[in-house]
């Protein structure tokens, strides 16, 4: 029987580099999203065409509690089982320190950090259950270093994912392998909106000189998640060399 890897925000992005990562993988891939119904059809589709696995699409919030649960049954009522889970979903809302607000900061962390947990605790009842598992947290460099005030609420919850990981890798041991992969800068929607001489500076800092694409990343989620077998409570750094 094919394994099951469930991917939240896997419709873009990092995520959909995941869902082909797995799928090109052999595995059966669950691609969670929240809006944009036509990504995540165009994936599945995109992936039942090229590989010989079945793709699940799920629409729920990740920062609701009933929708999470209702989205882990389904994937335990159609697949039996969940072996991976990457933890991708993840929004920033950009704006000047002055102008944030309470609500645009808890919907942040609701999302990154929250989401994160209850995906988890519905996800890790099943592999508990069955004595193995993987989940692999996508956090981030800002939650590690501290480079624009103006995403301190993107950056607190990435560093409460960071802290999260190690934490339920100790709650879930021996069990289940709990990482985070914290990428640097990504060419995804998230950027889209950056100016060019901004990314032109933000290159000048990485030794590779350019953003990621997104397959780099979810080669490394898939080496995380999958093949590192003595990786645990670890926080991966992907960025081609920031900071160094
Ligand atoms: P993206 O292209 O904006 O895609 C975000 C994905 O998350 C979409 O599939 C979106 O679904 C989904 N999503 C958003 N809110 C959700 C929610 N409440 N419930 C379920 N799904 C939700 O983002 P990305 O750049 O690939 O980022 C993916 C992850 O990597 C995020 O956690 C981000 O913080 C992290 N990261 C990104 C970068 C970067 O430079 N891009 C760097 C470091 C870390 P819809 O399509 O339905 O909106």
């Amino acid at each position: 029987m094919s394994k099951v890897c469930l991917v939240t925000g896997g419709s873009r992005g990092i995520g959909a580099a995941c869902i082909k990562e797995f799928a090109k993988n052999g595995y059966n891939v669950v691609i969670n999203y929240v809006n944009d119904d036509l990504s995540a059809n165009l994936l599945k589709t995109e992936i039942e065409n090229n590989y010989k696995v079945k793709a699940l699409i799920i629409k729920a919030d990740v920062a609701n509690e009933i929708e999470v649960k209702n989205m882990v049954e389904k994937v335990i009522n159609t697949f039996g089982s969940i072996d991976i889970l990457v933890n991708n979903a993840g929004i920033a809302i950009d704006t000047t320190l002055e102008d944030k607000t309470k609500e645009n900061f808890r919907k942040i962390l609701d999302t990154n950090l929250i989401g994160t947990f209850l995906v988890s605790r519905e996800v890790a009842k099943y592999m508990l259950n069955k004595k193995s598992g993987s989940i692999i947290n996508v956090s981030s460099t800002n939650g590690i270093d501290t480079n624009y005030p103006e995403s301190l609420d993107y950056d607190a919850s990435k560093a409460g994912v960071i802290s999260l990981t190690k934490n339920l890798a100790k709650a879930y041991h021996p069990y289940i392998r709990v990482n985070s992969v914290a990428p640097g800068w990504v060419m995804t929607d998230m950027n889209k909106e950056l100016d060019k001489d901004f990314i032109k500076n933000e290159e000048s800092k990485i030794l590779l000189g350019r953003f990621a694409d997104p397959s780099e990343i979810a080669k490394v989620i898939y080496f995380v998640g999958v093949e590192a077998s003595y990786i645990n409570g670890s926080i991966i750094r992907v960025d081609g060399g920031e900071n160094v």
